[in-house]
């Protein structure tokens, strides 16, 4: 075993360590594996987190839950062998057999995605075409706007209700029993850490596995804890939680504005923020510890990733483009169906497409084990990646000065962000 692995790993032995030493994303999976012990809650200063029924976790439920947890460890099985992926991507992007950047090619769609709307068109496709049952995402909660819920949705209407990103804690995994009982193939649509969780958790589940049809993951930075949220509102002038009516980050254009509505003297307030003004000065200053040392941005363990085309500079008239990568055989049938039968409007893409639309992924990936090592000297619990080329990013990817400056940046957050110390939360 190599040094890096064998240290600041003792203390997480269970899910209550992984969520209280801050390295679960709040996916949710181990809810759905140990659904008499664990409910997933909001704890406003992390995110969607574990809570355990009896206090605290019992063997052997939460050995299994284990297994499942993408915060404490990911590994690829893909066959690196196969002639079929991009060989040049596979180091920084994971496998990838075709680019494509397009966008839906319903305008209403495409209008309400995040950017082009093509997770919520291809999922459609999947119900209206593909004998599909339905898609498991992400919407606002109907009761507590601020706040999103795990739906399972089955038709146009409820698809686009939850079309556009919502920078906010959202657990939908905990959702997969949904999925397993259903009566024919579903859609699971997630962060790339949702999916990689959902990966893990078919191996372990058969029925699970025999439902799921497609898994597609968007491109994620981060999520931002509720605390993120509320800042956000007040920065829009919400003094009063029950008065929202409804939150949006993004969406309808591209890539769309934050929008608050919220009852006030009796009206209805509409409050906007650009999305520099959003996510850029209040939202991605709230992201979950684990994202800093997240490994994958772009959905490497999905069907299809999909992502924003920041590199196209005409922003004030685009509607909306995505950048789409079809990963697997199966992501690259029902992609090409959709193409198809005129649900995506898409154009084949060059592979320098992916580096570009995102110039920071590979910053932090070239980081990552630099991160990873400096945790680990200083006794502060981190995941362990397998199969992910973190060194030689990191020796190749990064200048002197970046890697100490990583580095000392590392050990300024283990004292700032307390990561040698448990965080008891509560919903
Ligand atoms: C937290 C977060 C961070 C992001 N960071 C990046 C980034 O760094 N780079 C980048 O290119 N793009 C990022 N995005 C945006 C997203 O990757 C792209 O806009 C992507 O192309 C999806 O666009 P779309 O129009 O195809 O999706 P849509 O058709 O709008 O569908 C979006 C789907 O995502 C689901 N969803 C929304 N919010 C969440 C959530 N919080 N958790 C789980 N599911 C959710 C919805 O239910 C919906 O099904 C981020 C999004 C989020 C939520
Ligand atoms: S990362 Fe997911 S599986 Fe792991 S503790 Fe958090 S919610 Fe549970
Ligand atoms: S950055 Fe990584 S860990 Fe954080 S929410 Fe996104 S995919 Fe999950």
């Amino acid at each position: 075993m190599r040094l890096s692995a064998m240290l600041g790993r003792s203390k997480v032995k269970n899910i209550k360590d992984v969520a209280e030493y801050q390295l679960c994303c709040g996916c949710g999976a181990c809810a759905y594996i140990s659904p008499d012990e664990i409910r997933m809650v909001d704890a406003v200063d992390y995110g969607r987190r574990p809570y355990f029924a009896n206090g605290g976790p019992a063997a052997p439920q939460s050995a299994e839950a284990m297994r499942v947890c993408p915060g404490i460890e990911l590994s690829h099985t893909f066959d690196r062998g196969d002639p079929g992926l991009i060989r040049e991507l596979l180091e920084a992007w994971g496998p990838i057999r075709e680019v494509w950047e397009g966008h839906a090619a319903d305008p209403e769609i495409r209008f309400a995605g995040s950017s082009g709307g093509v997770a919520t068109a291809l999922a459609l496709y999947c119900l209206d075409h593909a004998g599909f049952y339905g898609v498991l995402h992400t919407r606002a909660r109907r009761d507590v706007p601020y706040l999103n819920e795990t739906v399972l949705s089955r038709t146009r209407e409820e698809l686009l209700a939850g079309a556009g990103s919502r920078y906010a804690p959202a657990s939908p995994c905990d959702g997969l029993k949904t999925i397993e009982d259903a009566p024919g193939p579903c859609v699971f649509i997630g962060k790339p850490c949702d999916v990689a969780a959902v990966q893990k958790a078919r191996c372990l589940r058969p029925a699970l596995d025999a439902k799921l049809g497609l898994t597609v993951a968007f491109f994620c930075a981060g999520t931002p804890s509720t605390a993120g949220t509320l800042q956000m509102l007040r920065a829009m002038g919400v003094a009063d939680l029950a008065s929202v009516v409804s939150v949006r980050y993004r969406g309808n254009g591209w890539p769309g504005k934050a929008v608050v509505q919220f009852r006030l003297n009796g009206k209805t307030e509409t409050r906007e923020l650009t999305y520099e003004q959003s996510w850029g000065e209040v939202l991605q200053k709230f992201r979950q510890w684990r994202c800093y040392i997240c490994p994958d941005h772009s959905g490497e363990f999905a069907d299809v990733a999909v992502g924003d085309a920041w590199h196209r500079t005409n922003r004030e008239d685009d509607p909306g483009h995505s950048v789409i990568l079809a990963r697997t055989n199966r992501g690259h049938r029902l992609l090409h169906d959709a193409i198809r039968t005129g649900r995506l409007t898409v154009d084949k893409a060059a592979m320098g497409v992916v580096p570009s639309s995102q110039p920071g992924f590979q910053v932090v990936r070239g980081a990552l084990w630099g991160r990873l090592l400096t945790l680990r000297l200083l006794d502060a619990p981190a995941p362990r990646y397998v199969d992910m080329p973190l060194f030689s990013s990191w020796l190749r990817r990064l200048s002197l000065k970046q890697k100490l400056r990583s580095g000392v940046g590392t050990i300024k957050r283990v004292k700032i962000k307390r990561l040698r110390r448990r965080h008891a939360y509560q919903p």
